[in-house]
């Protein structure tokens, strides 16, 4: 019998609020299962987690109120992937700018944001990085009242700045950052789900 059958993957997505469907969709495009994450119970037997775009105070007090703060914190310190985009990104920083006070947080990667940076005209836009980490062509980055990362700790990679030299994805060993949407990401029409595969070979690594 042939014991080493690879188990399959199996992403979660905190599916508190926000825009946690677009995610489940863009995992089943690579052809992995994503888990609506609600409650604790809902933590077991997971890879990796994505904390998903929305508004930062809501999934954070939603987080505490369902009691899985504790639990994710606990993960993370026994070094669990966990990916955060936009208002996820904010959940794990370690410092935020003009956190709501008593924000409920994640407080983990070794980062400095700050909320809703981009000031009227450029609050949504979109543009095309250079992601070294995913090869030359660019990522089309969908920004939606994103943060910005104003500071990193000198365990923090840098994935990818826009011109202007403001830093927008992140990565930190097993936990990932980025600033904008890559759940809404297309490349010539169809979805470009080169964020989610590096995020899956960072739980593949982590799996063994
Ligand atoms: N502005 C939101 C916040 O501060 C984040 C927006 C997003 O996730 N698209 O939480």
């Amino acid at each position: 019998m042939d014991t080493d059958t690879p188990k399959k993957i199996r992403i979660g997505v905190l599916a508190l609020q926000g825009d946690f469907e677009a995610h489940i969709k863009a995992l089943a495009d690579v052809g992995v299962e994503g888990i609506a994450v609600r409650l604790p119970k809902h933590l077991a037997d997971l890879n990796g987690i994505i904390l998903p775009g929305g508004e930062s105070t809501a999934i954070g007090k939603l987080m505490k109120l369902y009691g899985l703060q504790e639990p994710l914190q606990q993960k993370i310190r026994e070094g669990f992937p966990l990916w955060g985009t936009c208002a996820g990104l904010i959940l794990l920083a370690s410092e935020t700018d003009n956190a709501l006070a008593g924000q409920p947080l994640l407080a983990s990667m070794h980062i400095r944001v700050r909320r809703n940076t981009f000031g009227s005209q450029r609050e949504s836009f979109e543009t095309d990085l250079s992601v070294p980490v995913l090869g030359e062509t660019p990522f089309h980055a969908v920004f939606i009242r994103g943060p910005s990362i104003e500071e990193v700790g000198p365990q923090v990679e840098v994935l990818a700045r826009l011109d202007d030299g403001t830093i927008v994805a992140v990565r930190e060993g097993h936990l990932l950052g980025t600033a904008f949407h890559p759940e809404l990401a297309q490349v010539a029409g169809h979805r470009d789900a080169r964020f989610h595969d590096y995020f899956l070979r960072i739980v593949q690594s982590v799996k063994g």
